[in-house]
C-alpha cells in the first residue's frame, strides 16, 4: 500500500535569503486576503463559491510568487471553504475563513515543483539554502513546506509517497475516551496518563508568559521575553507531539480497532469545553491514529459523541451527571469510573452494539432517554460490552 511520509530538516537561510522568504510570506498573505475578498463578494452576488480554476486564474494576475506556491494559497482557501460547508451541513455555526495579518502567515508550500534537494536546498526564485539533512528522503517527493518558527528557526518539511507493506492487525478492539483528568481512558480500564514532564514544561511556559506581560511595549526587554516564550512554547509543542506519536503508535500496534469520539461533532456540542488547551492535541492525535492505523493494519472508527458519559454502558439508561462527578453509578449495579463508562460506550457504538439494539432506526443517536423497563431488565444481568444481543421484544 502507499503511504505519505514527512521529513523535517532545519534550514539556515542567509540574512538576504531570510528577507526573500519573509517577502514570500507577505505576498502569500496579500494573495490569501485578496482571494478571500473576491470569494466573499462573489458569494454575495451569486450565492455560489468561485471554482478552484477561477481562483487559479486570479492568482496569476495578482502576484509574482512562484506559480505553484500561489496556487497552493488558492488550494488552502478552497480547503477551508469546503470545511466550512461541511460544518454548516452538520448544523454547526461557522463563518467565512478570516483575513490574515502578516503574523498569522507562518509557512508556504510548493505542491509539486519549484525545489530541488541535493547538498543544499534549491528554491526556485530564491536560490540555494544551507540545509542540515540528517536522513535520506525515501519514495517520491510530493511537496515542500517552508516554515518559520516564532523562535526564529527555519524548517523545510518534505512529504513523499512511498510503498509500505500492508499488515493485518489481529489484536482486540478498544474504545478510548479522551479526557482532561487523564489523557485517555481505555475501555479495558487502562489509563494513558498525561506525561508529567509536559506539565512541568507547561508551567515554565506560563512563567515565561507572565514575565512577558510585565514588560513595557516596544522595549528591548519585551522583545527578549517574547523570544523566550516562543522558545519554551516550541519545546512544549515538540514534547507534546513526541508523546502523541508514541501513544498513537502503541495503540495501532496493539489493537485491531480503536474507537473514539468524532471530534468534529463533539466540538459543536454545547457541553464541550471547546476552549481547553487539549482540544488541539486531540485533533492531532486523531490524525496520527488514522494514518498510523492504516499502515499497522488496524482501524479507527469515529462515533457520535452524544451522551457517551451519561449513558450507562451496562444497561443503556441515561444517568445525568455533572462534570465534577467522576464515578458512574447506576441502578443496574454498575459502579465504574466515569471515563471508563464513556470508553465502553464508545467501543459499543463502534462495534454496533447500539445498532443491534435498535434495528429499525440504525442511525438514531442515544438521546431518546431511558429505555423501556423491559430492555433494562433484559440487559441487567451482563456487564459485557459488545456481546449484548438485541432485547427479546425487539427481535
Ligand atoms: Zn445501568
Amino acid at each position: 500500500m502507499m503511504a505519505i511520509r514527512s521529513w523535517k530538516f532545519r534550514i539556515y537561510p542567509t540574512k538576504e535569503q531570510e528577507k526573500e522568504l519573509q517577502h514570500y510570506f507577505y505576498e502569500c498573505k496579500n494573495l490569501w486576503n485578496y482571494l478571500l475578498d473576491h470569494t466573499k463578494t462573489y458569494y454575495e452576488k451569486t450565492n455560489k463559491f468561485p471554482t478552484r480554476k477561477q481562483l487559479y486564474v486570479l492568482t496569476k494576475k495578482k502576484t509574482k510568487l512562484f506559480s505553484q506556491v500561489s496556487q497552493n494559497v488558492a488550494d488552502k482557501l478552497v480547503k477551508s471553504l469546503k470545511g466550512m460547508i461541511a460544518i454548516k451541513k452538520k448544523g454547526g455555526k461557522v463563518g467565512f475563513p478570516r483575513f490574515k495579518p502578516i503574523e498569522r502567515m507562518k509557512s508556504f508550500t510548493y505542491p509539486q515543483f519549484g525545489f530541488k534537494l541535493n547538498e543544499q536546498l534549491l528554491l526556485s526564485k530564491i536560490g540555494e539554502i544551507q540545509i542540515k539533512k540528517h536522513r535520506e528522503l525515501k519514495g517520491k517527493t510530493k511537496t515542500l513546506t517552508i516554515k518559520r518558527m516564532p523562535s526564529g528557526k527555519w524548517f523545510a518539511i518534505f512529504t513523499s509517497e512511498l510503498e509500505v507493506p500492508s499488515k493485518h492487525n489481529k489484536g482486540p478492539k478498544v474504545g478510548i475516551d479522551l479526557g482532561i483528568e487523564h489523557f485517555g481512558h481505555l475501555s479495558n480500564d487502562s489509563i494513558i496518563m498525561n506525561p508529567r514532564h509536559l506539565k512541568k514544561a507547561e508551567n515554565k511556559l506560563k512563567q515565561a508568559q507572565r514575565l512577558l506581560s510585565g514588560k513595557k511595549k516596544g522595549g528591548k526587554n519585551r522583545k527578549r521575553a517574547k523570544l523566550r516564550v516562543a522558545r519554551v512554547h516550541e519545546k512544549v509543542t515538540n514534547n507534546r507531539r513526541d508523546f502523541l506519536h508514541k501513544t498513537s503508535k502503541k495503540l495501532v500496534d496493539s489493537y485491531s480497532l480503536i474507537a473514539m469520539e468524532d471530534l468534529n461533532v463533539k466540538c459543536l456540542s454545547k457541553d464541550f469545553l471547546a476552549k481547553h488547551v487539549l482540544d488541539c492535541s486531540w485533533a492531532e492525535f486523531s490524525r496520527m491514529l488514522h494514518y498510523k492505523a492504516e499502515e499497522a493494519g488496524s482501524e479507527v472508527v469515529l462515533v457520535n459523541p452524544a451522551h457517551t458519559s451519561q449513558e450507562c454502558s451496562s444497561c443503556g439508561l441515561i444517568r445525568k451527571k455533572k462534570l465534577a462527578e467522576r464515578q458512574h453509578k447506576c441502578s443496574c449495579g454498575a459502579d465504574i469510573h466515569r471515563d471508563l463508562n464513556a470508553a465502553k460506550n464508545i467501543l459499543k457504538r463502534a462495534t454496533g452494539g447500539r445498532r443491534e439494539a435498535r434495528p429499525f432506526r440504525p442511525e438514531t443517536p442515544v438521546e431518546s432517554g431511558p429505555l423501556p423497563e423491559k430492555v433494562r431488565s433484559a440487559n441487567e444481568s451482563g456487564n459485557s460490552i459488545c456481546e449484548d444481543g438485541p432485547p427479546s421484544f425487539l427481535q
